[in-house]
């Protein structure tokens, strides 16, 4: 069943169609709040605002917002954990933390209110993606530290949603659960999602055909080829949702029937698009580092947090007849860049030529290592159905050469049978650097 067509919900009509010259009023007003909190109560934020010689007084526009300094997630280590805090930590209610694979992790908190906030902005999220009160949400996400599960689970109760607070792993009692439970609503990483239906087709339980209509997928990098994948094999709308822990969590942007970019919810968020290398802004509409400043959030203020991901943004009017601007598709963060020999590569932009390829699985890693002096990347594909060694050759010189010509690196391809990959249990491992093991 398609959302197309259907007239638009709204889970906060009166904001979510705010006329842009009311709503930077609103941004404005809230900024030099979030701007005075900041300096008066976190000592990091006030040491840094006096380095660059500007006080929360000197914002009497958007635009000023560029005199301010920027957060980086160093930040964050090195206030571990509670440094960065604007409230007392007996005023904190809830903490998470990022997943933190090297160095500490990253530890962010909320009050009651932001809490509050939190499930509104979800609530809206989910109405934005499709979802209606009554629709039961399959939650895939993880539960725990990480910020997806409970993020969502708060927000679409909030909504009016059934709410099946799965959490990730056990995917075979997943799958009977979906259907057991008629799930509309399938809330995942986009690799697990993936996991999710191809377990599902070897249990012979097609998903497709089942009670699911919409799939709501972020956390992680993916393609518009990775989306039609996941909407043909689900049978399901798949929309794209965008957040961090370092801002708020999920819930930050999201996309609505439309799918021309996610929403980014501009009444408690400022976004603004920096060239990374010169810290300048970009012209609207041209891609580069998305910088967030939190509007409403108490526990912790981030101002001008540099997210490192790799995005754009236009104002154009959406057909929704929402007014906040639009993120187009996040294509990968700047520290997953890949440099192989001086070429500046995504794996994202790897997965899209890979799924256009007819025979590939969606199912790849990226290994790389140094040969000698030179940096040498091996591309691990899975074929679709069991193949045998000749063509398994010839998809894998295919693999080769559609690299070499669209990106212009070359690589060695290797072709594995369905099922040798490792699976995503919920953010995808998609490149194995070598290089930087030291090995
Ligand atoms: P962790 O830091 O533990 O990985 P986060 O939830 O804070 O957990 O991760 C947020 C990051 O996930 C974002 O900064 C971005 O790089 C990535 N991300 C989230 N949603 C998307 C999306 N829709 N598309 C691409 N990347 C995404
Ligand atoms: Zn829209």
């Amino acid at each position: 069943m398609s959302a197309v067509g259907a007239a638009p919900f709204y889970f906060a009509p009166e904001i979510e169609r705010l006329d842009r010259s009311a709503l930077r009023r609103l941004q404005l007003e809230r900024l030099k709040e979030t701007l005075g909190r900041a300096y008066t109560c976190v000592p990091h934020h006030r040491q840094a605002f006096d380095r660059a010689g500007v006080r929360p007084e000197d914002l009497t526009s958007l635009e000023d917002i560029t005199r301010f300094p920027f957060t980086v997630k160093t930040d964050l280590r090195d206030n571990y954990p509670f440094g960065l805090f604007a409230v007392p930590r007996e005023q904190v209610v809830r903490l998470h933390a990022s997943s933190g694979t090297t160095g500490r992790p990253t530890v962010v908190g909320y009050t009651a209110d932001d809490l509050e906030t939190w499930a509104g902005l979800i609530a809206r999220s989910l109405a934005c993606a499709g979802g209606r009160p009554g629709d039961v949400m399959h939650n895939a996400l993880g539960y725990g530290l990480f910020t997806g599960g409970l993020g969502f689970h708060y927000g679409a109760e909030r909504l009016g949603c059934t709410v099946v607070p799965m959490s990730g792993g056990q995917t075979e009692k997943q799958i009977r659960l979906i259907c057991d439970f008629g799930a509309t609503i399938l809330n995942a990483t986009p690799s697990y999602a993936l996991n999710l239906v191809e377990t599902a087709e070897r249990m012979g339980v097609d998903l497709a055909s089942g009670s699911l209509r919409i799939g709501v997928f972020g956390a992680e990098p993916w393609s518009e080829t990775m989306r039609g994948e996941l909407d043909r094999r689900l049978g399901i709308r798949s929309i794209d949702s965008y957040g961090l822990s370092e801002v708020m969590g999920p819930g930050v942007a999201m996309e609505c029937s439309q799918r021309n970019g996610m929403h980014g919810w501009e009444d408690h968020f400022l976004f603004e698009v920096i060239n990374p290398e010169t810290l300048e802004p970009v012209p609207m509409g041209q891609p580069g580092e998305l910088v967030i400043t939190t509007l409403t959030k108490q526990a912790l203020p981030m101002v001008r947090y540099r997210t490192r991901d790799i995005s754009m943004i236009t104002e154009e009017p959406c057909s929704c007849g929402r007014t906040h601007l639009r993120i187009l598709r996040v294509t990968g963060r700047n520290d997953d860049m890949l440099i192989i020999r001086g070429v500046n590569v995504y794996p994202s932009q790897i997965e899209s030529i890979l799924l256009g390829l007819p025979g590939i699985a969606p199912h790849y890693q990226l290994i790389l290592s140094r040969q000698g002096w030179l940096d040498h990347l091996t591309v691990e594909v899975e074929t679709d159905s069991p193949s045998s060694e000749e063509d398994r050759a010839r998809l894998a010189n295919q693999v080769r050469h559609h690299i070499k010509s669209t990106i212009g690196v070359s690589c060695e391809a290797l072709v594995r049978l369905p099922g040798q990959l490792p699976r995503s249990e919920g953010k995808a491992v998609r490149v194995r650097d070598l290089r930087k093991e030291g090995a």
